[in-house]
């Protein structure tokens, strides 16, 4: 190469290097554990009924395809914000909130942090979940961010230790950004429980810390998109200026629409027509301006009432299904005869459940049971189905044994 040969390889994506091996095992028996999509009981990719009823009203409105604002359509940006916030909530009703359309969760994240990157004024520090989703300290990375991470799941417990992440809080430097996943936390599916929220979000106020959250799952862990929004909402009702990342890749099956919303809250008007004209400035200099297709869907769903409760519905059917695999295997384990405790496949939430195999039992269920996850032992409960549960949940009880 004239100019490039020096260029090192970059790391690959696990996710998709399980994907390869997988889709190269020719067992009849193989099953997929680590994808991170929705999948329906017969292991296919789902379309929400309530996406096909809004892409066929917007087929018959035969809309132009001009550009987009920068910052996204009003009636969708509005949309967002209230569906994260609460229709009264007070920075929907002061208007105190500057929002803008997103590639998906990712970009709201990107932007976001190189929002935080060129203004925040305070400790450039971001703290992270131990263990969070891989992708954020890689874009904190990319922008030069220092990070830290606070303790957050308890191995013995499998479930989220309370007293570590309070501990770790008390002792970040005043200022310090502190990324929170909403709900359905990823990769543990560990979400503190609503007092423990209460309690997270009096001592992020005291010690003058920054909430910066990430919902990329809001419906899909407990089916109530209002339940899910919980953590996002007693900090606002604590008076929080947050910032939130939102994804609709899960909650409305849009994968590969990239469509999302990044929302600061800026307490009054002023600040929130500043810091919009600066997240502007961001996005021209990106990309210009952001794609129509799925943003016009999300907008026809949340703005049609009658489109809208068929979603809430059809979100509510997805976290049910998952709710309903994590009973059936943790039931088929404990049936197999496992002297193990079960109990956190049910305890936990979400897509993902952190099953606590050992990277030795992974390889192992891999090699001799064509079940493939990824090797922190985190499986998506999405790939599970009532045809293969029974497989896995022996497969589990095998290389536990
Ligand atoms: N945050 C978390 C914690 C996630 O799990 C995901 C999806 N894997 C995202 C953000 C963003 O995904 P997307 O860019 O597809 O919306």
């Amino acid at each position: 190469s004239m100019w490039w040969g020096s260029v090192p390889m970059g790391a690959p994506d696990t996710i998709l290097g399980i994907r390869d091996k997988y889709n190269k095992d020719s067992s009849p028996k193989k099953v997929n554990l680590g994808v991170g999509a929705y999948r329906d009981d017969d292991g296919k990719p789902f379309v929400l009924p309530s996406v096909r009823k809004a892409e066929e009203l917007i087929y018959q409105k035969c809309m132009n395809h001009e550009y987009a604002p920068i910052a996204g359509e009003v009636a969708f940006r509005e949309a967002c914000a209230k569906l994260a916030f609460g229709d009264c909530s007070q920075p929907i009703v002061d208007k105190t909130n500057a929002t803008v359309q997103t590639l998906s969760g990712t970009g709201a994240l990107r932007l976001g942090l190189d929002f935080i990157n060129r203004y925040w004024q305070k400790k450039r520090e971001v703290w992270l979940p131990n263990p969070t989703w891989f992708n954020h300290p890689q874009i904190c990375d990319m922008l030069c961010l220092p990070y830290k991470k606070y303790r957050y799941y308890d191995p013995k417990t499998k479930g989220f230790d309370v007293n570590g992440a309070c501990e770790d809080l008390c002792r970040a430097p005043e200022g310090s950004v502190i990324l929170l996943h909403a709900c359905a936390h990823n990769p543990t599916g560990v979400d503190p429980k609503k007092e423990e929220w209460e309690c997270l979000s009096k001592i992020i106020k005291e010690k003058k810390l920054f909430p910066f959250f990430d919902m990329a799952y809001q419906g899909f862990a407990t089916g109530s998109v209002d339940r899910d929004a919980q953590a996002v909402r007693i900090f606002v009702k604590d008076g929080h200026q947050v910032m939130l990342a939102q994804s609709f890749a899960k909650n409305m099956g849009l994968y590969g629409e990239r469509v999302g919303a990044l929302t600061v809250l800026c307490g009054d008007k002023c600040t929130a027509d500043k810091v919009m004209s600066q997240l502007k400035v961001s996005i021209r200099t990106i990309y210009s301006n952001p794609a129509i297709n799925g943003s016009r869907i999300v907008k026809e769903i949340l703005t049609n009432a009658e489109l809208k409760q068929q979603w809430l519905v059809d979100v509510k059917a997805m976290a049910d299904r998952i709710i309903t695999m994590r009973k059936m295997l943790r039931e088929a384990i404990e049936g197999a005869g496992s002297k193990h405790k079960w109990n956190h496949i049910t305890d936990q939430i979400g897509m993902f459940c952190y099953t606590g195999l050992t990277p030795a039992q992974v390889d192992r269920i891999t090699k001799e049971c064509h079940i493939y996850l990824t090797k922190d032992g985190r499986i998506s409960v999405a790939g599970i189905t009532t045809k293969n549960v029974a497989y896995v949940a022996e497969s589990i009880h095998k290389v536990t044994s």
